[in-house]
C-alpha cells in the first residue's frame, strides 16, 4: 500500500520543493514510479515545434494564428504557456498533441517528425504518448469516478483484452486515484464531486494510459484561486515524481509561476518570459 502525502506530511515535509510557493496539500503516493522505466533520450528535446504556422479561414479571410512558433521542451520539464485570449494557446497545444496539423513547420517527438505521419500512426502515437486535461473536465456524467478513469483503457483495448486484464487495470486506476487523492470517491458520479475533485479525476483519467507528456489547457480556469493552486501543486508533484513532461496553458500568472519555465504566445510567436523559482 502506498501512503498519501497527508499521512506522511508532517514528518517528511512537502512532497514538492522546486518552488517556494508549493506547500503541497496535494495527495501524492510515496512509492514506485508507475510510468514506463525506459526514459528515452535525455539529451535532445522531448517535444518541439519548428517554424510552425497555422491559419484559420473566417469567411473570405484567412486569419494567421501561429506565425512561426519555435519551442523546445525537455523531458521532465514543466512549462507554462501564457498569452491573451485568442492568441493561439489552445491551437498550439492541439498541434503539439497531434490533434491537428500545422500548415507549415514541423512537430517533433524526440527529434522525430510526427506531424506528417499517416493519420492512423498519429492516432496511435497520440494515444500512447499524450494525456490531455481541459478546463471543463469532460467527465462522463453517467459513469462513476472509477469507470471514468478506466474509460481510456476500455477504448484502447478490445472487450476481451480489457476483461482479461480487468484486475490489473482496476489496480492501476485505483493507484492513480490514490496518487491524485481521490481513493475515497471511487463510486461517486461527477455530479457528486466538487470542481477540484472533478479536475483531479480528469488528471487521473489522463494518466491511466501512462502518457509521457501531459497537455493541460487552462486546467484551473474553472476553479477558485485556492483550488486552482492545489491542482497546480498536484501537477508539479506529478512532474517531479514521475518525470512527466507537462505543458500547461493558463492566463493566470500565479498559476503559471508554478512551472519551471514560462513562455508567452504573442503575435503568433513564442517569447521567453521568466524562469520560475
Ligand atoms: P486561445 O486558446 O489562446 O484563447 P485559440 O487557439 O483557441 O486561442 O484561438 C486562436 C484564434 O484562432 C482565435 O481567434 C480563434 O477564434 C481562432 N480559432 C481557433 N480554432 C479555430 C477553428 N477551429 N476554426 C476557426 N478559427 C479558430
Ligand atoms: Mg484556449
Amino acid at each position: 500500500m502506498t501512503k498519501t502525502m497527508a499521512e506522511i506530511g508532517s514528518t517528511h515535509g512537502p512532497a514538492v520543493s522546486f518552488t517556494t510557493q508549493r506547500t503541497s496539500s496535494a495527495s501524492i503516493a510515496t512509492q514506485s514510479r508507475w510510468l514506463p522505466a525506459e526514459g528515452g533520450h535525455a539529451s535532445g528535446p522531448h517535444i518541439s515545434a519548428v517554424a510552425v504556422e497555422k491559419a484559420y479561414r473566417k469567411g473570405q479571410h484567412k486569419v494567421a494564428v501561429l506565425r512561426g512558433v519555435n519551442i523546445n521542451v525537455r523531458r521532465g520539464e514543466f512549462l507554462s504557456i501564457i498569452g491573451q485570449s485568442g492568441s493561439g494557446k489552445s491551437t498550439l497545444l492541439h498541434l503539439l498533441g497531434l490533434l491537428d496539423c500545422p500548415d507549415i513547420g514541423e512537430v517533433l517527438l524526440e527529434g522525430q517528425r510526427m506531424d506528417d505521419l499517416p493519420v492512423r500512426t498519429r492516432d496511435q502515437l497520440r494515444n500512447r504518448v499524450f494525456g490531455f486535461i481541459f478546463q471543463f473536465y469532460h467527465l462522463l456524467p453517467e459513469l462513476s469516478l472509477l469507470e471514468n478513469v478506466l474509460a481510456p483503457l476500455m477504448i484502447r483495448y478490445s472487450a476481451w483484452e480489457f476483461w482479461k486484464r480487468r484486475r490489473e487495470f482496476r489496480d492501476r486506476a485505483s493507484e492513480i486515484l490514490h496518487l491524485v487523492g481521490l481513493d475515497h470517491r471511487l463510486k461517486h458520479r461527477p455530479s457528486e464531486m466538487s470542481g477540484g475533485e472533478m479536475q483531479r479525476a480528469a488528471i487521473a483519467r489522463a494518466l491511466v494510459a501512462r502518457p509521457e507528456i501531459l497537455l493541460a489547457d487552462e486546467p484551473t480556469g474553472n476553479l477558485d484561486a485556492r483550488t486552482g493552486q492545489e491542482i497546480t501543486e498536484l501537477l508539479a508533484s506529478l512532474n517531479e515524481r514521475e518525470q512527466l513532461t507537462i505543458l500547461m496553458v493558463t492566463h493566470d500568472d500565479a498559476i503559471a509561476q508554478q512551472a519551471h519555465r514560462i513562455v508567452r504566445l504573442s503575435e503568433g510567436q513564442i517569447e521567453a518570459v521568466a524562469a520560475a523559482a
